[in-house]
């Protein structure tokens, strides 16, 4: 069945399968002493080496979560507890504001929303977003000079519903000459474009989305930014993340980085021009069968895998259901909250019209796609397509 959701989970690469085969025959807790304890420990740090290259990290940056929205939490409300931890004396090194893109996923908005309503003196501003779906970066250079207190800036490499990849050397620019904070969601960006930690504070990534497991995620953690335990317990991961390590997720995240860096390291970046080429194709189509489509982000710089289109006319639950019924998996804006009928905030926050909205369906490849796959989605789409009109007719 044709499969063209990776941008919701990425299948699991056969390579992450067995390494999470071997992690669960291990039998032992990466912190215990004993052979099957030192084999285990063993797993998890040849894991975090991998993540670690996936974002010029060093090792020690890495602490492993159960995922991203966890790893966004532990960086949001970690930031500002570890903000006052560092120098409980200096008011100046307090976060009071917080900045975060109006395209961010719900796990970094709604975190971001609960941190400002339980914290005294800490506000939320919300950072616009340009029609081509790019974060405003003159916006965000006014806010910053504007008003008093140090900030966290929270903007995402690249948006997962329309893949539209963002300024983030330039953010990261803007951020340290305010003295700012900065907390990159790299979830949809990890391994289609490069990325590294050194431009900003926090690096949030997530095993699925990378073709490894769910429920494995990572931060990655800037140095000298401020960061306070949120999980408490055992001392695991010096003391920044209690629990018992998911080994197996681990050993399955860890293989998913290594396969894209083997992907990535391919001189002429050919995975990347390879899916990009699949969604050209897929685009290219669409636009030429049902020329009223629109693209969304179509003239921005985008992700070589992500497609987010529009048929006027249609509605994407039923675009969604309709392709199902053919065998074709695609999703209707974000898959977390598709489910609910309520119009993507990204798409909205690009001022398309909630109509317009209401009618698109996002399409993404990833490593094992293939063209034929594209084809499908055309395909399906074209007779869901020719039904609507010939019931408008
Ligand atoms: N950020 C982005 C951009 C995402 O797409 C998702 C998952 N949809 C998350 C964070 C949350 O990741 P996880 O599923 O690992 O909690």
């Amino acid at each position: 069945m044709p499969y063209c959701d990776h941008n919701a989970t990425s299948p699991l690469r056969p390579a992450c399968r067995d390494a999470i085969a071997h992690a669960l025959a291990i039998g032992g807790n990466p912190s215990s002493v004993h052979a099957n304890g030192r084999t285990a420990r063993a797993v998890v740090e040849e894991a975090r080496d991998w993540v670690a290259k996936l974002v010029r990290a060093t090792p020690d940056q890495v602490i492993f979560t159960s995922g991203a929205t966890e790893s966004n939490t532990l960086a949001l409300c970690g930031a500002v507890e570890g903000a006052l931890d560092q120098n409980e004396a200096r008011q100046a090194s307090r976060i009071t504001r917080l900045f975060v893109s109006a395209i961010e996923h719900s796990s970094v908005l709604r975190a971001a929303e609960r941190l400002a309503e339980r914290s005294a003196g800490i506000r939320l501003e919300i950072i616009p977003v340009t029609e081509g779906g790019v974060v405003d970066t003159e916006a965000l250079r006014v806010m910053l000079r504007e008003g008093k207190g140090r900030a966290l800036v929270a903007v995402m490499a690249a948006n997962n519903e329309t893949g539209v990849v963002q300024p983030i050397a330039e953010i990261s620019r803007l951020t340290r000459e305010a003295g700012a904070l900065l907390l990159v969601d790299a979830v949809t960006a990890a391994g289609k474009i490069d990325l590294d930690i050194s431009l900003c504070d926090y690096l949030t990534l997530s095993a699925h989305k990378l073709a490894g497991p769910q429920g494995a995620g990572a931060l990655i953690v800037g140095e000298n930014a401020p960061l306070a335990a949120q999980l408490v317990g055992g001392g695991q991961q010096k003391g920044l993340r209690a629990g018992t390590e998911n080994l197996s997720g681990i050993a399955g995240f860890g293989a998913a980085a290594k396969a894209v860096l083997a992907d990535v390291s391919l001189e002429d970046g050919a995975e990347r021009v390879r899916i990009a080429a699949i969604r050209d194709h897929f685009e290219a189509v669409v636009k030429r069968e049902i020329p009223d489509t629109v693209i969304f982000g179509e003239t921005s710089e985008r992700l070589c895998s992500t497609s987010n289109v529009a048929v006027p006319g249609l509605s994407s639950d039923n675009i969604v259901i309709s392709l199902d019924l053919d065998g074709v998996q695609v999703s209707t804006g974000s898959s977390c909250s598709s489910g609910k009928i309520a119009p993507s905030h990204v798409l909205s926050a690009m001022g398309v019209d909630e109509k317009l909205a209401g009618a698109s369906l996002r399409v993404s490849f990833g490593w094992n796609s293939s063209q034929a796959e594209a084809d499908c989605v055309v395909a399906s789409l074209l007779r869901l397509n020719s039904r609507a009109s010939a019931r408008a007719a």
